[in-house]
């Protein structure tokens, strides 16, 4: 079951859960929270950063472009950077 986290809307005073966002496991057919299920106060749910694993390999992946692209082949074996 995905933990979502969701965190008070702006401008909505919240209790101690929703302000700093709290975690809750809902099954993936279950609608999003409008709401704070503790104080009712208006929640937006955070996107988590899957970022963070994802972010490596993106990391990989743009050196390798950013090397095709920056690495000219000048001769044989002999590369010139470019900026
Ligand atoms: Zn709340």
């Amino acid at each position: 079951m995905p933990v979502y986290v969701y965190e008070k809307l702006e401008g909505e005073k919240g209790c101690e859960k929703c302000t700093g966002g709290f975690e809750i496991n809902q099954r993936l057919s279950e609608p999003k929270l409008d709401h704070c299920p503790y104080c009712k106060a208006k929640v937006v749910r955070v996107i988590q950063a899957p970022g963070l694993t994802h972010s490596k390999t993106d990391l990989h992946y743009r050196a390798k472009r950013a090397g095709f692209h920056t690495l000219k082949k000048v001769q044989k074996g002999e590369y010139e950077k470019l900026y």
